[in-house]
């Protein structure tokens, strides 16, 4: 019998505007892994709820609403896309309209299900580096790579001002950290990385290193 090859999943949670996009990215890249944006898919669906004139504090009918939509997922260029109705929007879901509703759908559970199903059918594509709230508490729980990124608020609303996004970051973390269901929290035996006084490149390396060390030799 031939061993079964599990895909490998790196699990990085932590607060918003951390550099958990940044570094995932950089991470993926360096090893090869298929990068994955859980909180674009949940913006995804807040930008959808917009659309449809679909109250974002109606729980139910954001559940239904999740229930019915009509999503694809597709890998391109080793990034893991939701498309919905055959469309992928990439810039809309930036705006600060989605980034204020969607705290709100991420906390209704039906959606959480919906999305916990559809992060872990990433797998089909290949080994991950999976950003979020809940990838190392939720997600995949069972992975041996879960990474917790923070940084001093002020320094965080620094980096998305420097973005071009003026918002309140400290209202969206106190709404992620919260809610009843897959919570914001540090897993358990996550490595915690404060980066307030890291560069990108300085964060990127410290996540290599831990990984490299850990990962199977070929
Ligand atoms: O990472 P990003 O800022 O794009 O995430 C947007 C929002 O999506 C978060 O503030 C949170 O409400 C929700 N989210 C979540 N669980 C995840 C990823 C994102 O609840 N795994």
């Amino acid at each position: 019998m031939g061993t079964i090859k599990h895909p490998i999943v790196i699990a990085i949670d932590g607060t918003s505007a951390s550099g958990k996009s940044t570094n995932s990215k950089l991470v993926a890249a360096e090893l090869g892994y298929i990068y994955v944006d859980t909180g674009a898919m949940y913006r995804t669906l807040a930008w959808y709820c917009l659309q449809q004139r679909i109250d974002v504090n109606d729980a139910k009918a954001v559940a239904a609403a999740c229930r019915k939509w009509k999503t694809k997922l597709v890998c391109v260029e080793n990034k893991v896309r939701l498309l919905v109705d055959n469309y992928f929007p990439e810039k809309e879901i930036r705006t600060p309209e989605t980034a204020a509703a969607v705290a709100h759908v991420a906390a209704v559970p039906k959606v959480r299900d919906w999305m916990k199903k559809t992060q872990r059918d990433c797998i089909q594509f290949g080994n991950l580096v999976m950003e979020g709230r809940d990838i190392g508490t939720n997600v995949f729980p069972e992975t041996d790579f879960k990474f917790y990124l923070d940084a001093k608020l002020d320094e965080r609303s620094r980096r998305r001002a420097a973005d071009g996004v003026q918002e309140n970051l400290a209202a969206r973390d106190q709404r992620d950290s919260q809610r009843a269901s897959a919570p914001l929290m540090i897993a358990l035996g996550a490595r915690v990385i404060n980066n307030s006084e890291m560069t990108a490149a300085e964060t990127s390396g410290l996540l290599l290193a831990d990984i490299r060390a850990r990962l199977p030799k070929p």
